[in-house]
């Protein structure tokens, strides 16, 4: 619903926000931002917040999200675009009912999302990338997302009360920097070392300047420490300098989310956050928590240990004259993750476990399945412990809370949407409902409908309720005709005959398409196409209706993976072909080596590598890491620190070396005719483990049967 801009006071000066239809949007234009001299807006030194945009739709930068669990360049074709429909007009009347169902007369996200801003910065190569959101709602987006999108597109520096700053909207999540006596606590790193350094040169040029005297990591996700080389060297934090705090766990959940199964979880990462989509009314408008934008340059730097753990429950460091309470919050958004109390500001840090959105039980890039029922507990304790006390909640997406009721009020609706969840899946799961059917059946809790931060932009009810189920009682339903299906190809050919051949079954889907069941549509033809992929008339209709489902999707999720499905089935995945290590080399490198091995199990070809048994004595000079490996019946395993009497070989090498031959950057005859790698015993024994091992196809099949 569109609201009337207000009238201005005589006098006052322009302001460096303007209405939209939809709302309080900032300007996009530099010339006008120049003139703001002083008043309502910024003050005089600061330039206006622009929306954060680039011309180019798809290019490096876009990845890097997934790229902190391998990077995947995929170049898309900008004809492609052209191929994009219109909405229907049962989705358009869908969308525009959204707009009277939800109370978009409420305007307080909006003011808070701007409140205490000081100044930001021009991204210089994407300058209207995101300006088309100034528009009111298009029939192709749901509104309630549009809003979102529009909330998440500003962006620059903002005062959240007295010493305590944040930098929004430059990369993914938030940079939060805390004022110590002599220097700055800063909360979170941003995705890269160019976007953190942007940030706080940001902030340098409004605020003094001090030296970064502790740096903390919210939880163990990569848009959260991926930048921490731009704030902090190793040096300075392996010479305890530099405080780096992090919760318990930290390192290990790094890896461990990223290096086992990283390859799929990367390409299934592009249907979540939506990267080969152009960006506009037709593709990418938002990912929910954030735009997957980060600015600064390309390229990732070393991933830096912490020197400072939280072992407790709760904690309390006193950093620079700053008091600093640490709630653990482990296996929650995160496996290793804390909430942060600043009493003498009084705010709370949530980090990310209550955002301006319901978040992901299981992200569609696939994760460990997270623990609801814990997730409300922390909340519940943190409202417990900080509730009375708390004037400011903060997290790291999104913006600010002001107000003790309100803060109070977050938590406690929060704590009650991840518990209303799980409590009432299990419960219909114990009443006999199966998955599909209870994620049809549960709604939003109670009197939540409308609090836009308990809205599906990140996760859903539908999916998280899948989670939930999954993580109680896994992926088989208990039906038995379930539980060994044929495979796709097998059962859409047997569906097919049945139906009367794919002609028959299109006509029919036609129909449904012009009926609006689109949810049919797309699950028939995935039948269609999985039997006969070269049906052009089968791809075309199965994508026309995951159009139209991502159209109406309130979720940036659920629309990305739709629209995603509808452009690969037009146009082809373009980084099918291209053969990667499945793991990228900052990760590869914080890995201990045991799961280095591990990793590297789930790249023997295990039927090739037979009955080969092949069992090796490593030693790595440079970490003084040593491991026994034994190869035996396709299952390559290893012992640390030990020595195996029955091995055939000794390998005397370095870390370095061992991971430029993991990643394919160098081959290990090269190695070992430099002499990088030593042997002693059967040299062969080395080549015959490596060459078992396969690389990964970066963009392999998802809409359609596998070549
Ligand atoms: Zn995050």
């Amino acid at each position: 619903m569109a609201r009337k801009a207000p009238e201005r006071r005589n006098n006052t000066p322009a302001p460096w926000w303007k209405w939209s239809r939809l709302g309080k949007i900032p300007l996009r234009n530099p010339r006008v931002a120049q003139k703001i001299t002083n008043g309502c807006g910024p003050p005089s030194r600061t330039r206006r917040p622009t929306l954060m945009a680039r011309s180019v739709f798809l290019n490096w930068r876009r990845a890097r999200w997934t790229a902190s669990f391998m990077a995947i360049t995929i170049i898309v074709d900008p004809a492609q675009s052209q191929q994009t429909k219109p909405a229907e007009p049962n989705v358009a009347a869908a969308n525009r009912a959204v707009q009277s169902q939800l109370p978009f007369g409420d305007r307080q996200d909006f003011e808070d999302a701007m409140r205490g801003f000081i100044a930001t910065t021009p991204d210089p190569g994407n300058r209207d990338r995101w300006a088309f959101l100034e528009h009111e709602a298009p029939p192709t987006v749901n509104p309630s997302l549009w809003r979102q999108a529009q909330l998440n597109a500003t962006n620059g520096l903002f005062k959240v009360t007295d010493g305590i700053y944040q930098v929004r909207g430059f990369s993914q999540a938030n940079m939060t920097i805390v004022e110590g006596m002599t220097g700055l606590i800063v909360i979170d790193t941003l995705s890269t070392p160019g976007a953190a350094r942007e940030a706080l040169d940001l902030y340098f040029a409004h605020r003094p300047r001090k030296p970064v005297v502790a740096v903390i990591y919210s939880h163990s996700h990569p848009d959260h420490y991926g930048g921490v080389s731009g704030v902090v060297s190793q040096a300075e934090v392996a010479a305890g300098k530099t405080k780096l705090i992090a919760p318990a766990g930290f390192l290990e959940a790094v890896v461990g989310e990223a290096v086992i199964g990283g390859n799929a979880k990367a390409r299934r990462g592009q249907y979540q956050f939506g990267m080969p989509l152009p960006i506009g009314e037709r593709g990418n408008v938002d990912e929910g928590l954030g735009k997957n934008d980060s600015r600064g340059g390309s390229g990732f730097g070393p991933i830096i240990a912490p020197n400072d753990t939280i072992q407790q429950l709760v904690e309390s460091r006193t950093i620079d004259g700053v008091a600093l309470t640490f709630q653990l919050a482990l296996d929650s958004e995160a496996p290793s993750e804390m909430l942060i109390y600043l009493p003498q500001s009084h705010v709370l840090d949530v980090a990310e476990d209550a955002a301006h959105t319901l978040h992901n039980l299981l992200p569609f890039r696939g994760t460990i399945v997270r623990d609801a029922n814990r997730w409300s507990q922390y909340l519940n304790a943190a409202l417990d412990q900080f509730g009375a006390d708390a004037q400011v909640l903060i997290a790291q997406h999104h913006w600010p809370v002001w107000g003790n009721e309100r803060v109070r009020a977050r938590l406690a609706n929060q704590r009650d949407l991840y518990k209303y969840v799980h409590d009432q899946t299990i419960r219909m799961m114990n009443q006999g409902l199966g998955p599909t059917e209870i994620a049809e059946t549960l709604t939003m809790p109670p009197g939540l409908e409308n609090d836009w931060s308990a809205r599906e932009y990140y996760g859903t009810i539908s999916h998280n309720s899948k989670a939930v189920y999954q993580r109680y009682v896994g992926w088989y339903d208990g039906n038995p005709a379930t539980l060994n299906r044929l495979p796709r190809v097998e059962e859409a050919k047997k569906y097919l005959e049945y139906m009367g051949g794919s002609a028959a079954v299109i006509a029919r889907a036609r129909e449904d398409f012009k009926a609006g069941r689109y949810r049919w549509v797309a699950q028939v033809m995935d039948q269609v196409v999985f039997a006969e992929p070269s049906n052009k008339e089968a791809r075309s209709l199965a994508a026309d209706a995951f159009e139209q489902l991502g159209y109406l999707a309130e979720s940036a999720t659920w629309r990305n993976a739709y629209l995603v499905g509808a452009q690969e089935l037009r146009s082809g995945v373009r980084s099918g072909a291209r053969s990667v290590p499945g793991v990228s080399p900052e990760i590869l490198h914080a890995t201990p080596i045991t799961l280095v091995f591990d990793y590297l199990g789930t790249r023997v070809d295990g039927p090739r590598a037979g009955t080969a048994n092949i069992v090796i004595n490593w030693q790595f000079t440079d970490t003084r890491e040593s491991l026994a490996s034994t190869l035996e019946h396709g299952a390559l395993t290893s012992i640390i620190g030990k020595t195996a009497p029955n091995a055939g070989t000794t390998v005397t090498t370095t870390r370095t070396v061992f991971e430029s031959i993991i990643l394919g950057q160098r081959t290990l005859a090269d190695a070992m005719g430099h002499r990088e790698i030593t042997t002693i015993g059967d040299a062969k024994a080395v080549s015959d483990l490596f060459t078992l091992l396969v690389d990964f196809e970066a963009g392999f099949p998802v809409v359609e049967p596998g070549r």
